[in-house]
C-alpha cells in the first residue's frame, strides 16, 4: 500500500527580491515522484514535481518556481497581498428548533421524548422569521440557508410553509433545507416543496438490517419500507431527485460500514452523503454507541477506499467531509460553514431554540450560551460581538498542543465547538474526535491526490480537475 511520508520545511529567506519562504509541511507518496506543499498558517498549497520540491528542501528556489510559490501564498512577499485568514462575523445559515415532536425512535436521539414535546409557536415562529428578515434586509444579504430542525420537521410542514410564506412576502428567498426522515413523504408533499423550492436531505442509516436497528418507529417497528417508500417518491420528482442523505455511523452499524455506501450508491442512487460520527458524549457512551479511536480511523479509511473503487465501477458518489477537505486541501475553497475553517458557530451560523433565544450554534440546552432574544430585536452582528469580547465559554480557544505541530490546524481550528461542550459540559481542549477524523483522513486525501489524480474529478463533483 501507498504510505505518506511528512516533512516540516523551516521558514527561510528565498532572495533579495523574492520574499520569504512562510514554511510548511511537504508530503510525499513512497515513489517520491510528486510532493505536496502545505502552509499550516493559511492552508496554502501546491503540487510539485520531485525536481520542483528538491529547490524548496534545498532552499535553491529558481525564479520560475518563486513565482509560482507567491501566487500560491507560500512565499510572503511585501508587493504582494496577503491570503486572508480570518472570518467576518456575518451569518448566513440560520437553524431553529420548530418541532420536538417525532415518528422515530432512533437509539442515538438525544431528544427527550419521553417528556412532553413542543412545536413552536406561530408568535415565536414569526418573531424568529422577522428576525431573520430584518437583520438581511439591513445588511443586504440575499444569499442565505435556513433549517428548521426536529424531531421531524414535516410534522410541522404547516408551519415550514408560514415561514416560506413570510420570507417569498419580504423579497427574500433563501435556501430552505429539511432533514427528514422521510416516511411522511407524500408525491404531494413533494409537489409542493418542488413547487416552493424547498430542498429534502434524508437521513439514511443504510441497509435495512442497521436502518431498522439505528432508526425505528415510535412503535418499535421497522422504518426501512417507510424510508424507501419516501425516497421512491423523490426519485420520480424532477426537481427533488438529487436529494442528500445524512448517515449516522455508531459502535452498532461501523462493521456494516462498506456495506452501507454500496448501498446508498447502488440502490439509493445518492450523488452525495453525509457520514456523521455519533458524538462522543457521555450518554453515546452510555447507550454504548460511540466509536474507539480505531474505528474512526477505520472508518475514515475504508469511506475513502470504498469511494474511489464505486466512482471506478461507474458510480458518481461522494461524501461531503471528503469533498470538503479535498476542495480545502486543493483550492482552499469554504464550500462548508463547519469543516472549512473550523467551528463558524455565531460567525456563519445562528441557533434558535422555540422561545426564541439566539445561540451561536445547536447549544439549545445550555441556555447560558444564549446571546440575546429575538424579542428584544437587538442588532445580530453587536450580539455576537458582545459575546466574543465578554469571553464566553462558547468562544474558547480550542487547542492541545499538538496542533501547534499539527499540517491541518488551519483547516481544523480544534474541531467543532458544540461537540466538545457536550462531552466535557465546557469548552476547553479539542473535539478529540474530529481530531482523529482530520489527521486520519487529511493524510489519505493527501496520498490520492498524488497517486491517483484522476479520482479527484469525481470526488469533488466535477469541481477540481487535477493534470497527470
Ligand atoms: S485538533 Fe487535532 S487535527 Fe485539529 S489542529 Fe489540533 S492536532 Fe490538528
Ligand atoms: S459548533 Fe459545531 S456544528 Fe456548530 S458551527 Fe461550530 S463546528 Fe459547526
Amino acid at each position: 500500500m501507498n504510505t505518506i511520508d511528512c516533512t516540516h520545511i523551516n521558514p527561510f529567506d528565498a532572495g533579495d527580491n523574492t520574499g520569504r519562504f512562510a514554511g510548511g509541511y511537504l508530503f510525499k507518496d513512497n515513489s517520491g515522484r510528486n510532493g505536496f506543499l502545505l502552509n499550516p498558517e493559511n492552508g496554502c498549497s501546491i503540487i510539485l514535481s520531485q525536481e520542483l520540491y528538491e529547490q524548496v528542501e534545498t532552499k535553491k528556489i529558481d525564479d520560475a518556481l518563486a513565482f509560482k510559490l507567491i501566487q500560491r501564498g507560500l512565499i510572503e512577499n511585501s508587493a504582494c497581498m496577503q491570503c486572508q485568514t480570518s472570518e467576518k462575523v456575518q451569518p448566513t445559515f440560520f437553524i431553529f428548533d420548530l418541532t420536538q415532536a417525532c415518528n422515530f425512535r432512533c437509539i442515538y436521539c438525544f431528544r427527550h421524548l419521553e417528556e412532553k414535546v413542543r412545536t413552536i409557536s406561530d408568535e415565536n415562529l414569526d418573531a424568529i422569521i422577522n428576525y431573520i428578515i430584518d437583520y438581511c434586509t439591513k445588511y443586504r444579504i440575499t444569499d442565505f440557508c435556513v433549517q428548521p430542525w426536529g424531531g421531524e420537521p414535516l410534522i410541522a410542514f404547516d408551519k415550514i410553509k408560514r415561514m416560506d410564506d413570510m420570507f417569498k412576502q419580504a423579497g427574500l428567498y433563501p435556501l430552505i433545507s429539511i432533514e427528514t426522515n422521510a416516511s411522511l413523504i407524500t408525491e404531494e408533499l413533494a409537489r409542493e416543496c418542488a413547487a416552493r423550492n424547498i430542498r429534502l436531505g434524508i437521513s439514511i442509516d443504510g441497509i435495512e438490517t442497521v436502518q431498522n436497528m439505528h432508526r425505528p418507529l415510535m412503535s418499535g417497528k421497522p422504518s426501512f419500507d417507510k424510508m424507501m417508500r419516501g425516497v421512491r417518491i423523490l426519485e420520480k420528482n424532477e426537481k427533488l431527485k438529487n436529494f442528500g442523505v445524512v448517515t449516522v455511523l455508531t459502535s452498532r452499524s461501523f462493521p456494516y460500514l462498506e456495506e452501507i455506501i454500496e448501498f446508498l450508491a447502488t440502490e439509493v442512487k445518492a450523488p452525495c452523503f453525509k457520514l456523521n460520527l455519533v458524538k462522543d458524549n457521555p450518554v453515546m457512551k452510555d447507550a454504548g454507541l460511540c466509536l474507539t479511536q480505531e474505528q474512526v480511523e477505520a472508518a475514515e479509511r475504508t469511506l475513502l477506499a470504498k469511494l474511489v473503487e464505486l466512482n471506478r465501477r461507474g458510480y458518481r458518489i461522494t461524501e461531503l467531509n471528503v469533498q470538503e477537505k479535498l476542495m480545502n486541501l486543493l483550492v482552499r475553497s469554504k464550500t462548508n460553514i463547519c469543516t472549512s475553517r473550523g467551528c463558524m458557530g455565531g460567525t456563519k451560523m445562528i441557533a434558535f431554540d422555540q422561545d426564541g433565544l439566539i445561540f451561536p450554534c445547536d447549544v439549545t440546552d445550555y441556555k447560558e450560551e444564549s446571546i440575546g432574544s429575538v424579542h428584544d430585536r437587538q442588532d445580530l452582528i453587536s450580539l455576537v460581538a458582545q459575546a466574543k469580547s465578554s469571553c464566553r465559554d462558547f468562544f474558547n480557544r480550542k487547542h492541545i498542543e499538538e496542533c501547534d505541530t499539527c499540517p491541518f490546524r488551519f483547516y481544523c481550528k480544534g474541531g467543532c465547538t458544540t461537540a466538545i461542550k457536550y462531552k466535557k459540559g465546557c469548552v476547553e481542549g479539542v473535539d478529540n474526535q474530529e481530531c482523529v477524523a482530520n489527521r486520519t483522513l487529511y493524510p489519505e486525501l493527501i496520498r490520492l491526490i498524488l497517486t491517483d489524480p484522476d479520482s479527484i474529478l469525481s470526488l469533488t463533483r466535477g469541481r477540481v480537475k487535477l493534470n497527470r
